[in-house]
Protein backbone atom coordinates (compact mmCIF):
# COMPACT_ATOMS: atom_id res chain seq x y z
CA UNK A 1 0.00 0.00 0.00
CA UNK A 2 2.82 2.00 0.18
CA UNK A 3 2.14 4.14 -2.82
CA UNK A 4 2.85 6.80 -4.21
CA UNK A 5 1.04 8.40 -6.83
CA UNK A 6 0.23 12.36 -6.87
CA UNK A 7 -3.16 13.47 -8.35
CA UNK A 8 -1.98 16.14 -10.32
CA UNK A 9 1.36 16.89 -12.10
CA UNK A 10 2.06 19.97 -9.49
CA UNK A 11 5.14 21.59 -9.29
CA UNK A 12 6.45 20.02 -6.16
CA UNK A 13 8.40 21.70 -3.37
CA UNK A 14 10.61 19.43 -1.78
CA UNK A 15 11.77 20.35 1.91
CA UNK A 16 9.70 23.34 2.13
CA UNK A 17 8.25 23.42 5.29
CA UNK A 18 4.19 22.76 5.38
CA UNK A 19 1.78 26.08 6.59
CA UNK A 20 -0.48 24.70 9.41
CA UNK A 21 -3.95 23.64 8.77
CA UNK A 22 -5.91 26.19 7.18
CA UNK A 23 -9.50 24.87 6.90
CA UNK A 24 -10.84 27.90 6.69
CA UNK A 25 -8.59 28.54 3.15
CA UNK A 26 -9.78 25.07 2.23
CA UNK A 27 -13.20 25.51 2.78
CA UNK A 28 -13.11 28.20 0.75
CA UNK A 29 -11.53 26.48 -2.81
CA UNK A 30 -13.44 23.60 -2.34
CA UNK A 31 -16.81 25.83 -1.75
CA UNK A 32 -16.12 28.11 -5.29
CA UNK A 33 -14.99 24.69 -6.68
CA UNK A 34 -18.77 23.02 -5.71
CA UNK A 35 -20.82 26.14 -7.38
CA UNK A 36 -18.90 25.50 -10.62
CA UNK A 37 -21.20 23.89 -12.61
CA UNK A 38 -18.68 22.93 -15.06
CA UNK A 39 -16.41 20.94 -12.77
CA UNK A 40 -19.63 19.62 -10.98
CA UNK A 41 -21.17 18.08 -14.40
CA UNK A 42 -17.63 16.71 -15.47
CA UNK A 43 -17.48 14.94 -12.28
CA UNK A 44 -20.90 14.25 -12.03
CA UNK A 45 -19.89 12.00 -15.54
CA UNK A 46 -17.20 10.66 -14.76
CA UNK A 47 -19.10 8.93 -11.63
CA UNK A 48 -21.73 7.85 -13.99
CA UNK A 49 -19.40 5.98 -15.87
CA UNK A 50 -17.93 4.61 -13.05
CA UNK A 51 -21.26 3.18 -12.05
CA UNK A 52 -21.78 1.61 -15.05
CA UNK A 53 -18.57 -0.25 -15.54
CA UNK A 54 -18.74 -1.10 -12.01
CA UNK A 55 -22.01 -1.97 -11.16
CA UNK A 56 -22.33 0.74 -8.25
CA UNK A 57 -20.92 4.11 -7.50
CA UNK A 58 -18.13 4.92 -5.82
CA UNK A 59 -17.97 4.67 -1.91
CA UNK A 60 -16.10 6.70 0.12
CA UNK A 61 -15.70 7.21 4.02
CA UNK A 62 -14.92 10.29 5.27
CA UNK A 63 -13.33 10.39 8.06
CA UNK A 64 -14.13 13.63 9.94
CA UNK A 65 -11.39 16.43 11.09
CA UNK A 66 -11.32 16.98 14.76
CA UNK A 67 -8.76 20.16 14.08
CA UNK A 68 -10.47 23.35 15.56
CA UNK A 69 -12.30 25.53 12.85
CA UNK A 70 -13.01 22.22 10.67
CA UNK A 71 -16.97 21.81 11.56
CA UNK A 72 -17.45 23.82 8.19
CA UNK A 73 -15.38 21.67 6.36
CA UNK A 74 -16.87 18.20 7.64
CA UNK A 75 -20.30 19.43 6.58
CA UNK A 76 -19.58 20.63 3.11
CA UNK A 77 -17.25 17.61 2.31
CA UNK A 78 -20.11 15.47 2.31
CA UNK A 79 -22.14 17.77 0.10
CA UNK A 80 -19.64 17.97 -2.35
CA UNK A 81 -18.90 14.53 -2.69
CA UNK A 82 -22.64 13.25 -2.57
CA UNK A 83 -23.52 15.97 -5.48
CA UNK A 84 -20.48 14.49 -7.66
CA UNK A 85 -22.24 11.27 -7.40
CA UNK A 86 -20.51 9.67 -4.87
CA UNK A 87 -21.97 7.26 -1.88
CA UNK A 88 -20.79 9.17 0.71
CA UNK A 89 -20.48 7.58 4.17
CA UNK A 90 -19.35 9.67 7.23
CA UNK A 91 -17.29 8.99 9.97
CA UNK A 92 -16.75 10.31 13.62
CA UNK A 93 -13.29 11.48 14.12
CA UNK A 94 -11.72 10.67 17.00
CA UNK A 95 -12.41 6.80 17.30
CA UNK A 96 -9.86 4.20 16.83
CA UNK A 97 -7.99 3.49 14.03
CA UNK A 98 -9.42 -0.12 14.13
CA UNK A 99 -12.96 0.94 14.24
CA UNK A 100 -12.73 3.20 11.39
CA UNK A 101 -10.80 0.48 9.48
CA UNK A 102 -13.53 -1.84 10.51
CA UNK A 103 -16.14 0.33 9.11
CA UNK A 104 -14.45 0.86 5.90
CA UNK A 105 -14.85 -3.09 5.64
CA UNK A 106 -18.26 -3.34 6.74
CA UNK A 107 -19.43 -0.32 4.41
CA UNK A 108 -17.32 -1.84 1.45
CA UNK A 109 -16.13 1.47 0.90
CA UNK A 110 -13.75 2.04 -2.12
CA UNK A 111 -11.38 4.60 -0.62
CA UNK A 112 -11.10 6.26 2.78
CA UNK A 113 -10.82 9.74 2.92
CA UNK A 114 -8.62 10.76 5.82
CA UNK A 115 -9.30 14.43 7.53
CA UNK A 116 -8.07 17.73 5.94
CA UNK A 117 -4.75 18.39 7.18
CA UNK A 118 -0.92 17.24 6.77
CA UNK A 119 0.46 13.91 7.92
CA UNK A 120 3.29 15.92 9.30
CA UNK A 121 1.23 17.12 12.03
CA UNK A 122 -0.92 14.42 12.50
CA UNK A 123 1.24 11.32 12.70
CA UNK A 124 -1.80 9.75 13.87
CA UNK A 125 -3.30 10.34 9.85
CA UNK A 126 -0.51 7.85 8.84
CA UNK A 127 -1.40 5.90 11.92
CA UNK A 128 -4.51 5.51 10.64
CA UNK A 129 -4.04 5.42 6.63
CA UNK A 130 -1.69 2.28 7.61
CA UNK A 131 -4.58 1.07 9.64
CA UNK A 132 -6.55 1.12 6.70
CA UNK A 133 -4.25 -0.55 4.48
CA UNK A 134 -3.73 -3.32 7.07
CA UNK A 135 -7.17 -4.63 7.60
CA UNK A 136 -8.23 -4.42 4.10
CA UNK A 137 -5.40 -6.35 3.46
CA UNK A 138 -5.00 -3.09 0.85
CA UNK A 139 -7.94 -3.39 -1.14
CA UNK A 140 -9.28 0.32 0.22
CA UNK A 141 -7.65 3.38 -0.94
CA UNK A 142 -6.33 5.90 1.05
CA UNK A 143 -6.68 9.28 0.37
CA UNK A 144 -5.11 12.36 1.74
CA UNK A 145 -5.79 16.05 1.04
CA UNK A 146 -3.91 19.15 0.53
CA UNK A 147 -5.34 22.62 0.85
CA UNK A 148 -2.59 23.48 -1.85
CA UNK A 149 -0.31 21.91 -4.86
CA UNK A 150 2.35 23.55 -3.23
CA UNK A 151 1.73 21.45 -0.30
CA UNK A 152 2.50 18.20 -1.62
CA UNK A 153 5.25 16.87 -0.41
CA UNK A 154 7.17 14.01 -1.33
CA UNK A 155 7.01 13.21 2.65
CA UNK A 156 3.50 12.83 2.31
CA UNK A 157 3.33 9.82 0.20
CA UNK A 158 5.94 7.78 2.06
CA UNK A 159 3.71 8.06 4.67
CA UNK A 160 1.03 5.44 3.56
CA UNK A 161 -1.21 7.43 1.62
CA UNK A 162 -2.41 5.81 -1.82
CA UNK A 163 -2.73 9.60 -3.14
CA UNK A 164 -2.91 12.85 -2.24
CA UNK A 165 -5.31 15.30 -3.55
CA UNK A 166 -5.23 19.06 -4.13
CA UNK A 167 -8.03 21.30 -3.63
CA UNK A 168 -6.62 24.40 -5.37
CA UNK A 169 -4.89 22.45 -8.84
CA UNK A 170 -7.55 20.73 -10.50
CA UNK A 171 -9.94 18.44 -8.00
CA UNK A 172 -11.46 17.24 -11.70
CA UNK A 173 -8.59 15.30 -13.29
CA UNK A 174 -7.30 14.77 -9.66
CA UNK A 175 -10.73 12.98 -8.63
CA UNK A 176 -10.57 10.91 -12.42
CA UNK A 177 -6.84 9.45 -11.57
CA UNK A 178 -8.40 8.03 -8.15
CA UNK A 179 -11.37 6.61 -10.34
CA UNK A 180 -9.19 5.60 -12.93
CA UNK A 181 -6.79 3.43 -10.33
CA UNK A 182 -10.08 1.97 -8.93
CA UNK A 183 -11.26 0.91 -12.01
CA UNK A 184 -8.12 -0.93 -12.66
CA UNK A 185 -7.59 -2.36 -9.89
CA UNK A 186 -8.21 -6.38 -10.74
CA UNK A 187 -10.78 -6.70 -7.24
CA UNK A 188 -10.39 -10.23 -6.16
CA UNK A 189 -14.16 -11.58 -7.12
CA UNK A 190 -15.54 -14.19 -4.80
CA UNK A 191 -17.02 -17.06 -5.92
CA UNK A 192 -20.36 -18.81 -4.86
CA UNK A 193 -19.24 -21.12 -2.53
CA UNK A 194 -16.90 -18.32 -0.80
CA UNK A 195 -19.22 -16.25 -0.43
CA UNK A 196 -21.15 -18.95 1.32
CA UNK A 197 -18.58 -20.22 3.62
CA UNK A 198 -17.54 -16.57 4.37
CA UNK A 199 -21.54 -15.41 5.14
CA UNK A 200 -22.41 -18.54 7.10
CA UNK A 201 -18.92 -18.50 9.45
CA UNK A 202 -20.32 -14.55 10.14
CA UNK A 203 -16.95 -13.27 8.47
CA UNK A 204 -17.48 -9.43 8.01
CA UNK A 205 -16.02 -8.85 5.31
CA UNK A 206 -17.24 -11.22 3.34
CA UNK A 207 -20.87 -10.38 4.61
CA UNK A 208 -20.04 -7.33 3.77
CA UNK A 209 -18.91 -8.22 -0.18
CA UNK A 210 -22.47 -10.12 -0.29
CA UNK A 211 -24.42 -7.05 0.42
CA UNK A 212 -22.24 -5.28 -2.09
CA UNK A 213 -23.10 -8.33 -4.82
CA UNK A 214 -26.37 -7.57 -4.26
CA UNK A 215 -26.61 -3.85 -4.53
CA UNK A 216 -24.19 -4.65 -8.39
CA UNK A 217 -26.61 -3.87 -10.92
CA UNK A 218 -23.98 -6.10 -13.74
CA UNK A 219 -26.22 -9.15 -15.02
CA UNK A 220 -23.15 -11.59 -14.44
CA UNK A 221 -23.62 -10.29 -10.31
CA UNK A 222 -27.15 -10.47 -9.95
CA UNK A 223 -27.19 -13.67 -11.30
CA UNK A 224 -24.43 -14.76 -8.24
CA UNK A 225 -26.36 -12.82 -6.30
CA UNK A 226 -29.65 -14.30 -7.20
CA UNK A 227 -28.15 -17.69 -6.32
CA UNK A 228 -26.52 -16.91 -3.17
CA UNK A 229 -29.91 -15.24 -1.93
CA UNK A 230 -31.41 -18.78 -3.20
CA UNK A 231 -28.56 -20.67 -0.87
CA UNK A 232 -29.52 -18.11 1.99
CA UNK A 233 -32.57 -18.46 1.97
CA UNK A 234 -33.18 -21.64 4.14
CA UNK A 235 -30.54 -20.17 6.86
CA UNK A 236 -32.78 -17.08 7.10
CA UNK A 237 -36.15 -15.98 9.27
CA UNK A 238 -35.27 -16.63 12.43
CA UNK A 239 -34.48 -13.09 13.25
CA UNK A 240 -36.81 -10.28 14.45
CA UNK A 241 -37.16 -7.57 12.38
CA UNK A 242 -38.12 -3.95 13.74
CA UNK A 243 -38.06 -1.01 11.02
CA UNK A 244 -37.33 2.51 12.63
CA UNK A 245 -38.88 5.16 10.98
CA UNK A 246 -39.00 9.27 11.72
CA UNK A 247 -38.51 12.32 9.91
CA UNK A 248 -34.51 13.71 10.14
CA UNK A 249 -33.77 15.17 13.30
CA UNK A 250 -36.20 12.53 15.00
CA UNK A 251 -33.01 11.09 17.00
CA UNK A 252 -33.21 7.62 14.49
CA UNK A 253 -29.51 7.77 14.94
CA UNK A 254 -29.53 8.32 18.72
CA UNK A 255 -32.35 5.90 19.23
CA UNK A 256 -30.35 3.00 17.51
CA UNK A 257 -27.11 3.74 19.08
CA UNK A 258 -29.19 3.38 22.59
CA UNK A 259 -31.47 0.81 21.84
CA UNK A 260 -28.86 -1.87 19.83
CA UNK A 261 -26.11 -0.81 22.52
CA UNK A 262 -28.58 -1.92 25.31
CA UNK A 263 -29.17 -5.54 22.85
CA UNK A 264 -25.39 -5.79 22.54
CA UNK A 265 -24.86 -5.87 25.80
CA UNK A 266 -27.30 -7.94 26.23
CA UNK A 267 -25.49 -10.74 24.37
CA UNK A 268 -27.65 -10.04 21.53
CA UNK A 269 -26.07 -9.82 17.57
CA UNK A 270 -27.82 -6.69 15.86
CA UNK A 271 -27.49 -5.70 12.46
CA UNK A 272 -28.43 -2.35 11.09
CA UNK A 273 -29.26 -1.48 8.10
CA UNK A 274 -29.70 2.20 6.52
CA UNK A 275 -32.16 2.14 3.70
CA UNK A 276 -30.99 6.21 2.71
CA UNK A 277 -32.57 7.78 -0.48
CA UNK A 278 -30.12 9.22 -3.32
CA UNK A 279 -30.03 12.00 -5.36
CA UNK A 280 -32.44 11.30 -8.37
CA UNK A 281 -30.27 14.12 -9.76
CA UNK A 282 -26.71 13.09 -9.30
CA UNK A 283 -27.43 9.95 -7.67
CA UNK A 284 -25.03 10.48 -4.86
CA UNK A 285 -25.84 10.07 -1.64
CA UNK A 286 -25.25 10.54 2.02
CA UNK A 287 -25.43 7.44 3.53
CA UNK A 288 -25.81 6.60 7.59
CA UNK A 289 -24.03 8.85 9.79
CA UNK A 290 -22.22 7.10 12.13
CA UNK A 291 -21.29 10.17 14.11
CA UNK A 292 -24.53 8.81 16.36
CA UNK A 293 -23.71 5.49 16.35
CA UNK A 294 -19.87 5.50 17.89
CA UNK A 295 -20.02 3.07 20.77
CA UNK A 296 -22.71 1.03 18.18
CA UNK A 297 -20.01 0.72 15.43
CA UNK A 298 -17.26 -0.35 17.15
CA UNK A 299 -19.13 -3.29 19.51
CA UNK A 300 -18.56 -7.11 18.56
CA UNK A 301 -21.93 -8.02 18.34
CA UNK A 302 -23.11 -4.83 16.26
CA UNK A 303 -23.32 -4.88 12.53
CA UNK A 304 -24.16 -1.65 10.26
CA UNK A 305 -24.66 -1.35 6.89
CA UNK A 306 -26.14 1.84 5.41
CA UNK A 307 -27.20 1.42 1.73
CA UNK A 308 -28.10 3.95 -0.85
CA UNK A 309 -31.52 3.67 -2.60
CA UNK A 310 -29.95 4.41 -5.69
CA UNK A 311 -32.50 6.71 -6.97
CA UNK A 312 -35.13 3.81 -7.19
CA UNK A 313 -38.06 3.54 -4.46
CA UNK A 314 -38.73 -0.66 -5.41
CA UNK A 315 -34.94 -1.12 -5.49
CA UNK A 316 -34.74 0.23 -1.72
CA UNK A 317 -37.12 -2.78 -0.70
CA UNK A 318 -34.95 -5.47 -2.94
CA UNK A 319 -31.75 -4.60 -1.61
CA UNK A 320 -32.45 -4.11 1.75
CA UNK A 321 -34.56 -7.63 1.95
CA UNK A 322 -31.54 -9.11 0.05
CA UNK A 323 -29.18 -7.80 2.91
CA UNK A 324 -31.63 -8.69 5.78
CA UNK A 325 -31.22 -12.39 4.33
CA UNK A 326 -27.46 -12.65 4.66
CA UNK A 327 -27.10 -11.08 8.12
CA UNK A 328 -29.56 -13.83 9.30
CA UNK A 329 -27.87 -16.27 7.44
CA UNK A 330 -25.26 -14.92 9.48
CA UNK A 331 -26.47 -15.41 12.94
CA UNK A 332 -27.44 -11.90 13.37
CA UNK A 333 -30.63 -12.11 15.54
CA UNK A 334 -32.33 -8.93 15.76
CA UNK A 335 -32.33 -6.22 12.72
CA UNK A 336 -33.25 -2.47 13.04
CA UNK A 337 -33.90 -1.46 9.14
CA UNK A 338 -33.47 2.64 9.57
CA UNK A 339 -35.45 4.84 7.01
CA UNK A 340 -36.14 8.37 6.57
CA UNK A 341 -39.95 8.92 7.22
CA UNK A 342 -40.23 10.67 3.79
CA UNK A 343 -42.01 9.77 1.04
CA UNK A 344 -42.65 5.97 0.57
CA UNK A 345 -39.70 4.37 1.80
CA UNK A 346 -41.36 3.64 4.93
CA UNK A 347 -43.73 2.18 3.67
CA UNK A 348 -41.34 -0.24 1.75
CA UNK A 349 -39.50 -0.69 5.17
CA UNK A 350 -42.69 -1.46 7.07
CA UNK A 351 -43.29 -4.08 4.42
CA UNK A 352 -40.89 -6.11 4.91
CA UNK A 353 -40.33 -5.78 9.16
CA UNK A 354 -42.32 -8.10 11.68
CA UNK A 355 -42.67 -4.64 13.72
CA UNK A 356 -42.48 -1.10 13.01
CA UNK A 357 -41.71 1.60 15.09
CA UNK A 358 -41.83 5.27 14.45
CA UNK A 359 -40.02 7.98 16.10
CA UNK A 360 -42.03 11.40 17.08
CA UNK A 361 -40.63 14.64 18.53
CA UNK A 362 -43.08 17.32 19.82
CA UNK A 363 -42.96 20.31 18.60
CA UNK A 364 -45.18 22.87 16.53
CA UNK A 365 -47.68 20.85 14.20
CA UNK A 366 -45.92 17.34 14.55
CA UNK A 367 -48.36 15.67 16.00
CA UNK A 368 -50.89 16.34 13.17
CA UNK A 369 -48.21 15.87 10.67
CA UNK A 370 -47.44 12.56 11.48
CA UNK A 371 -51.68 11.56 11.60
CA UNK A 372 -51.33 12.86 8.00
CA UNK A 373 -48.89 10.80 6.54
CA UNK A 374 -50.96 7.97 7.51
CA UNK A 375 -48.24 6.92 9.91
CA UNK A 376 -50.40 5.94 12.43
CA UNK A 377 -51.66 2.95 10.21
CA UNK A 378 -47.73 1.53 9.76
CA UNK A 379 -46.95 1.83 13.37
CA UNK A 380 -46.91 -1.24 15.30
CA UNK A 381 -45.93 1.36 18.16
CA UNK A 382 -45.24 5.05 18.65
CA UNK A 383 -42.41 6.40 20.23
CA UNK A 384 -41.94 10.30 21.61
CA UNK A 385 -38.13 10.47 21.53
CA UNK A 386 -36.08 13.58 23.41
CA UNK A 387 -38.93 13.04 26.15
CA UNK A 388 -35.72 14.84 28.72
CA UNK A 389 -35.31 18.10 30.37
CA UNK A 390 -38.09 20.77 29.80
CA UNK A 391 -39.25 18.47 27.10
CA UNK A 392 -40.81 15.83 29.26
CA UNK A 393 -43.86 17.73 30.17
CA UNK A 394 -44.43 18.36 26.13
CA UNK A 395 -43.46 14.75 25.81
CA UNK A 396 -46.25 13.54 27.60
CA UNK A 397 -49.55 15.70 26.23
CA UNK A 398 -47.66 14.88 22.37
CA UNK A 399 -48.41 10.96 23.60
CA UNK A 400 -52.06 11.85 24.89
CA UNK A 401 -52.70 12.97 21.31
CA UNK A 402 -51.47 10.63 19.72
CA UNK A 403 -53.32 7.98 21.71
CA UNK A 404 -56.65 9.54 21.46
CA UNK A 405 -55.88 9.91 17.59
CA UNK A 406 -54.75 6.41 17.69
CA UNK A 407 -58.31 4.99 19.30
CA UNK A 408 -60.70 5.95 16.13
CA UNK A 409 -57.66 3.93 13.87
CA UNK A 410 -59.33 0.46 13.35
CA UNK A 411 -56.29 -2.11 14.80
CA UNK A 412 -54.89 -4.52 12.37
CA UNK A 413 -54.70 -7.17 14.88
CA UNK A 414 -57.24 -7.68 17.57
CA UNK A 415 -53.72 -8.65 19.24
CA UNK A 416 -52.51 -5.80 19.30
CA UNK A 417 -53.27 -2.14 20.90
CA UNK A 418 -50.81 0.33 19.37
CA UNK A 419 -48.85 1.79 22.17
CA UNK A 420 -47.70 5.47 22.86
CA UNK A 421 -44.24 5.39 24.52
CA UNK A 422 -41.96 8.27 25.53
CA UNK A 423 -38.13 8.13 25.63
CA UNK A 424 -34.77 9.76 26.03
CA UNK A 425 -32.34 8.30 23.57
CA UNK A 426 -29.63 10.69 24.77
CA UNK A 427 -30.21 9.51 28.64
CA UNK A 428 -31.69 6.15 27.50
CA UNK A 429 -34.39 6.18 29.51
CA UNK A 430 -37.81 4.49 28.22
CA UNK A 431 -35.65 2.18 26.16
CA UNK A 432 -35.25 -1.11 27.69
CA UNK A 433 -39.46 -0.38 28.15
CA UNK A 434 -39.50 -0.05 24.37
CA UNK A 435 -37.49 -4.04 24.20
CA UNK A 436 -40.45 -5.26 26.47
CA UNK A 437 -43.14 -3.41 24.28
CA UNK A 438 -41.58 -5.30 21.16
CA UNK A 439 -40.53 -8.46 22.90
CA UNK A 440 -44.71 -8.46 23.81
CA UNK A 441 -46.03 -8.22 20.40
CA UNK A 442 -43.84 -10.67 19.57
CA UNK A 443 -45.62 -12.92 21.95
CA UNK A 444 -48.96 -11.91 21.32
CA UNK A 445 -48.52 -12.18 17.75
CA UNK A 446 -47.27 -15.73 17.51
CA UNK A 447 -49.71 -16.84 20.09
CA UNK A 448 -52.16 -15.88 17.45
CA UNK A 449 -50.25 -17.18 14.70
CA UNK A 450 -50.82 -13.52 13.14
CA UNK A 451 -46.89 -13.37 13.49
CA UNK A 452 -46.25 -15.93 10.51
CA UNK A 453 -49.13 -15.02 8.70
CA UNK A 454 -47.75 -11.51 8.00
CA UNK A 455 -44.16 -13.11 7.25
CA UNK A 456 -46.13 -15.08 4.34
CA UNK A 457 -48.00 -12.21 3.45
CA UNK A 458 -44.75 -10.13 3.06
CA UNK A 459 -43.12 -12.97 1.46
CA UNK A 460 -46.03 -13.03 -0.98
CA UNK A 461 -45.48 -9.18 -1.82
CA UNK A 462 -41.81 -9.52 -2.00
CA UNK A 463 -42.72 -12.17 -5.02
CA UNK A 464 -44.46 -9.30 -6.41
CA UNK A 465 -42.17 -6.92 -6.16
CA UNK A 466 -39.41 -9.00 -7.95
CA UNK A 467 -41.88 -9.27 -10.95
CA UNK A 468 -42.80 -5.88 -10.87
CA UNK A 469 -39.04 -5.10 -11.11
CA UNK A 470 -37.89 -7.54 -13.28
CA UNK A 471 -40.84 -6.52 -16.05
CA UNK A 472 -39.80 -2.78 -15.54
CA UNK A 473 -35.99 -3.83 -16.21
CA UNK A 474 -37.08 -5.63 -19.22
CA UNK A 475 -39.10 -3.33 -20.32
CA UNK A 476 -36.73 -1.23 -20.26
CA UNK A 477 -33.71 -3.09 -21.99
CA UNK A 478 -35.91 -4.69 -24.91
CA UNK A 479 -37.37 -0.86 -25.48
CA UNK A 480 -34.18 0.89 -25.07
CA UNK A 481 -34.13 3.09 -28.52
CA UNK A 482 -37.79 2.91 -28.58
CA UNK A 483 -38.21 4.70 -25.04
CA UNK A 484 -35.51 7.20 -26.26
CA UNK A 485 -37.51 8.36 -29.15
CA UNK A 486 -41.02 8.50 -26.85
CA UNK A 487 -39.23 10.38 -24.25
CA UNK A 488 -37.29 13.04 -27.20
CA UNK A 489 -40.75 13.45 -28.68
CA UNK A 490 -42.56 13.99 -25.70
CA UNK A 491 -40.02 16.38 -24.69
CA UNK A 492 -40.31 18.50 -27.35
CA UNK A 493 -44.26 18.28 -27.90
CA UNK A 494 -44.46 16.24 -31.05
CA UNK A 495 -46.16 13.78 -28.69
CA UNK A 496 -48.51 13.69 -25.88
CA UNK A 497 -47.59 11.61 -22.60
CA UNK A 498 -50.23 9.53 -22.96
CA UNK A 499 -49.46 8.48 -26.89
CA UNK A 500 -45.90 8.27 -26.22
CA UNK A 501 -47.12 6.11 -23.08
CA UNK A 502 -49.92 3.51 -25.41
CA UNK A 503 -47.13 3.70 -28.34
CA UNK A 504 -44.57 2.34 -25.98
CA UNK A 505 -46.60 -0.23 -24.20
CA UNK A 506 -47.70 -1.55 -27.85
CA UNK A 507 -44.03 -1.62 -28.78
CA UNK A 508 -43.43 -3.83 -25.32
CA UNK A 509 -45.92 -6.15 -25.67
CA UNK A 510 -45.28 -9.74 -26.37
CA UNK A 511 -47.58 -9.50 -29.80
CA UNK A 512 -46.71 -6.29 -30.44
CA UNK A 513 -47.88 -5.65 -34.36
CA UNK A 514 -50.77 -8.26 -34.11
CA UNK A 515 -52.78 -6.03 -31.17
CA UNK A 516 -51.78 -2.58 -32.19
CA UNK A 517 -53.53 -0.25 -30.07
CA UNK A 518 -56.40 1.81 -32.03
CA UNK A 519 -56.95 5.47 -30.63
CA UNK A 520 -60.57 4.12 -29.72
CA UNK A 521 -59.45 1.88 -27.03
CA UNK A 522 -56.77 3.57 -26.01
CA UNK A 523 -58.12 4.79 -22.84
CA UNK A 524 -59.45 1.56 -21.57
CA UNK A 525 -55.94 0.59 -21.58
CA UNK A 526 -54.53 3.31 -19.64
CA UNK A 527 -53.77 2.30 -16.23
CA UNK A 528 -56.35 3.59 -13.81
CA UNK A 529 -59.14 3.34 -16.43
CA UNK A 530 -60.54 -0.37 -15.31
CA UNK A 531 -60.28 -2.53 -18.36
CA UNK A 532 -56.63 -1.98 -18.03
CA UNK A 533 -54.75 -5.02 -16.96
CA UNK A 534 -51.93 -4.92 -14.70
CA UNK A 535 -48.94 -6.58 -15.52
P1 LIG B 1 -32.00 11.41 12.88
O1 LIG B 1 -31.82 12.42 11.79
O2 LIG B 1 -33.43 11.03 13.05
O3 LIG B 1 -31.10 10.21 12.76
O4 LIG B 1 -31.61 12.16 14.27
P2 LIG B 1 -30.26 12.14 15.10
O5 LIG B 1 -30.10 10.88 15.87
O6 LIG B 1 -29.15 12.53 14.21
O7 LIG B 1 -30.54 13.30 16.17
C1 LIG B 1 -30.84 14.63 15.79
C2 LIG B 1 -30.52 15.54 16.96
O8 LIG B 1 -31.37 15.25 18.05
C3 LIG B 1 -29.10 15.40 17.47
O9 LIG B 1 -28.63 16.67 17.80
C4 LIG B 1 -29.24 14.53 18.69
O10 LIG B 1 -28.23 14.75 19.65
C5 LIG B 1 -30.59 14.98 19.22
N1 LIG B 1 -31.25 13.93 20.00
C6 LIG B 1 -31.49 12.65 19.62
N2 LIG B 1 -32.11 11.98 20.59
C7 LIG B 1 -32.27 12.84 21.62
C8 LIG B 1 -32.86 12.74 22.93
O11 LIG B 1 -33.34 11.71 23.36
N3 LIG B 1 -32.85 13.87 23.69
C9 LIG B 1 -32.33 15.04 23.26
N4 LIG B 1 -32.39 16.09 24.07
N5 LIG B 1 -31.76 15.17 22.06
C10 LIG B 1 -31.74 14.08 21.24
Amino acid sequence: MHNSETSSSPPQIPGKASSPFNGQELFERLNSTLKNIDISHSINKRTDLFARRMGRRPRILLCEAISPHSEGLNNLVPTAFSQWGFDVDIHPGGISHEQTARAAIENDVHVVMLPFSCARFEPSVTQLANAVATESCGNILTVAWKPSVAEVEIKCQDDGFSQILSVDHDIFSGLSRLLERLEERKQSQLDLNEYLEGVIAGNRTTIAKAITLMEDTRPGHQQTADRLIEKLLPLSGNALRIGISGVPGAGKSTFIESFGMMLADKGHRVAVLAVDPSSSKTGGSVLGDKTRMKRLSGHPNAFIRPTASGGILGGIAKKTKESMVICEAAGFEIMLVETVGIGQSESHVASMVDFFLVLMITGAGDELQGIKKGILELADAIVINKADGDNIERARKAKKIYESSLSIVTPESPAWKVPVLTCSSKNMDGIVDIWQTISNYRSSMEASGEFSQKRSRQSVNWMWALVEEGLKERFYKRSEVKVRKMTNAVKEGRMSPTDAALELLDYDSPCSGCNRITTRNRAEKLPGSSNFRRL
